[in-house]
């Protein structure tokens, strides 16, 4: 099979970016596999298992493939930020995912500087949740099975063709799988994306860090004094205690490797008695990692009907722990895009609109990711600029502001015109029910009327409707997307149900 991108969607509906070379394959029919699934999703990472959980909810057929036969075994702790969090209680997640995960403070992420989250920041969820990433891989992968994906282990995506119909998908042992949709959520290296011939520009790696978890033979006191003293001139480096005598070790590799395979204890060794003349006896690693600052952003997130999403589409230092919450968020964000395409309610444009909105995400992370990687340079011009950025940290607009970037609170989607609200997450405010994001558990629209004199007449089947005089709100009415964002503000019937077409398309009792 070969792997150039087809597509048979005209090439006009297309209204993101440059329209790549189209390669025109006519429906044949005879010879194809039966059309079984709506949506394949190449990879059983966090970005796939989640964007299958929200297919489900549509109830779209999903089908996950993951080339690897067991869950990952590296235990790679990663931090869910404000928005992860919100996601998780706006599909009633939460309360699972927090029993495996530890609460920190928000603040001192950026660069790692560290400076408190101003008290006030606008969310219910306003900590960091520090947690194992199999652990969230694997309640993610749950929860869509629950809700009936079907999950396929040890079959690696090797090739594909479009036509007009759909996608055909051929595995690593030749294998052929249809589906009306193909979802590459296959990570940094993604074949899906190699396959379709998106560009993945951006810059190589300049410096490596090990990263890992293992015991120390020193007391902490020791290990605190010399770290404090390392850090002066090395900012990637720490040894803090994280777990009945186990430690969390960050140190600069010796230099840049191009290895998939993780490091030897004795790499780790090295490096710290270069670095800091001792190497603090450590032994008995739990996991060890490398990872580099290689910063990458795919030139398109969809070619027809194959898109891409996570590591697949962005690739960046993990320094501000963002980048699984990146994946997650542009699963949330697809999900009832392609849901509605494929049962068949979806304005035209709506499915490119997770383009057109994501990746200015995605290019705004990599940019902070490489403002971040400069700020932790030991050169004395980094190091000045870092002790400026410290200093302005201290007055809260500025703390705010980088805060809200690396947890996803201040992302404004582009909507038009309208008053600052329209086009952001609304936070988890009180309603007469509870609270807002348990109303938001179907992944469906919502109308929060404090009028009570608007309806969602025929979108009814796609949007709920909440009457609430009392809800903490400012403005009269708020339309929400499934995703949780102000799709429109007002208290016009006619004005309202222009933007439920928008977004939700023709109401169900029109042609
Ligand atoms: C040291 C380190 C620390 C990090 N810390 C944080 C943090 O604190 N916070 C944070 O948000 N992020 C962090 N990250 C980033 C985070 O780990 C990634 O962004 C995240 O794993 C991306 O998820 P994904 O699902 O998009 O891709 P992946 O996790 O890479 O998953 C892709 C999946 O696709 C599968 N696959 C690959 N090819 C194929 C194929 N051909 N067919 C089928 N399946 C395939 C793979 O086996 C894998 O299971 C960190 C990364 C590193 C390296």
């Amino acid at each position: 099979m070969h792997s150039q991108q087809v597509t048979a969607e005209p090439p006009s509906n297309d209204t993101v970016g440059e329209v790549p070379r189209v390669l025109w394959s006519p429906a044949s029919g005879a010879d194809r596999a039966p059309l079984i699934f709506d949506v394949i999703i190449a990879g059983c990472g966090p970005t796939g298992a989640m964007l299958a959980a929200e297919l489900r909810l549509h109830n779209v057929r999903v089908l996950v493939l993951e080339k690897e036969t067991e869950p990952k075994s590296f235990v790679r702790i990663v931090g869910l930020h404000i928005r992860s969090l919100e996601l998780m209680a706006m599909r009633g997640l939460l309360d699972r995912i927090r029993q495996h995960g530890r609460q920190r403070p928000a603040g001192g992420f950026f660069a790692a500087i560290p400076k408190p989250a101003p008290k006030d920041l606008d969310s219910a969820y306003a900590y960091l949740l520090g947690i194992p990433q199999p652990v969230i891989e694997q309640l993610l992968e749950e929860h869509a099975i629950e809700l009936g994906a079907q999950v396929r282990r040890g079959c690696a995506v090797a090739g594909f063709e479009q036509d007009d119909e759909g996608v055909t998908v051929e595995l690593a042992d030749g294998e052929q799988l249809r589906s009306r949709y193909l979802v590459g959520c296959d990570g940094g290296r993604s074949t899906v994306r190699k396959l379709l011939g998106v560009g993945f520009p951006g810059e190589p790696s300049r410096t490596e860090t090990l990263m890992g978890e293992m015991e120390v033979g020193v007391p902490q006191e020791e290990i605190a004094a010399k770290v404090a003293e390392i850090r002066e001139t090395h900012q990637p480096f720490w040894l803090r205690p994280f777990d009945e005598g186990v430690y969390s070790v960050v140190v600069p590799a010796a230099g840049v490797s191009d290895r998939a395979e993780p490091p030897t204890l004795e790499d780790f060794q090295q490096q710290l008695r270069t670095i800091a003349g001792t190497d603090f006896g450590v032994h008995s690693p739990r996991w060890l990692s490398r990872f580099g600052d290689t910063t990458r952003l795919a030139e398109r997130y969809r070619v027809g009907r194959v898109l891409l999403a996570g590591d697949a589409a962005h690739i960046h230092p993990p320094i501000g722990g963002q980048g699984l919450n990146l994946g997650v968020q542009d699963a949330f964000n697809l999900g009832w895009k392609l849901a509605a395409q494929i049962r068949g309610w979806a304005p035209e444009t709506l499915l490119d609109t997770y383009q057109a909105e994501r990746r200015p995400v995605a290019e705004d992370v990599l940019d902070n990711t490489r403002a971040q990687m400069e700020l932790l340079s030991t050169e004395p011009g980094p190091q000045a600029v870092r002790r400026l950025l410290t200093e302005l940290m201290d007055f809260d607009e500025v703390n705010r502001h980088l805060i809200e970037k690396i947890t996803a609170i201040g992302i404004r989607y582009d909507f038009g015109e309208g008053p600052d609200l329209l086009g952001r997450r609304l936070p988890d405010i009180d309603v007469k029910q509870g609270n807002l994001y348990g109303l938001l558990h179907h992944g469906r629209g919502l109308l929060l009327d404090r009028t009570e004199r608007l309806t969602v007449g025929g979108w009814s089947d796609r949007v709920d409707y909440l009457a609430d005089p009392t809800a903490t709100l400012d403005v009269p009415c708020v339309l929400l997307r499934p995703d949780g964002h102000v799709a429109w503000i007002g208290d016009d019937q006619q004005d309202l149900n222009d933007h439920l077409s928008r977004w939700f398309g023709k109401p169900a009792n029109r042609p």
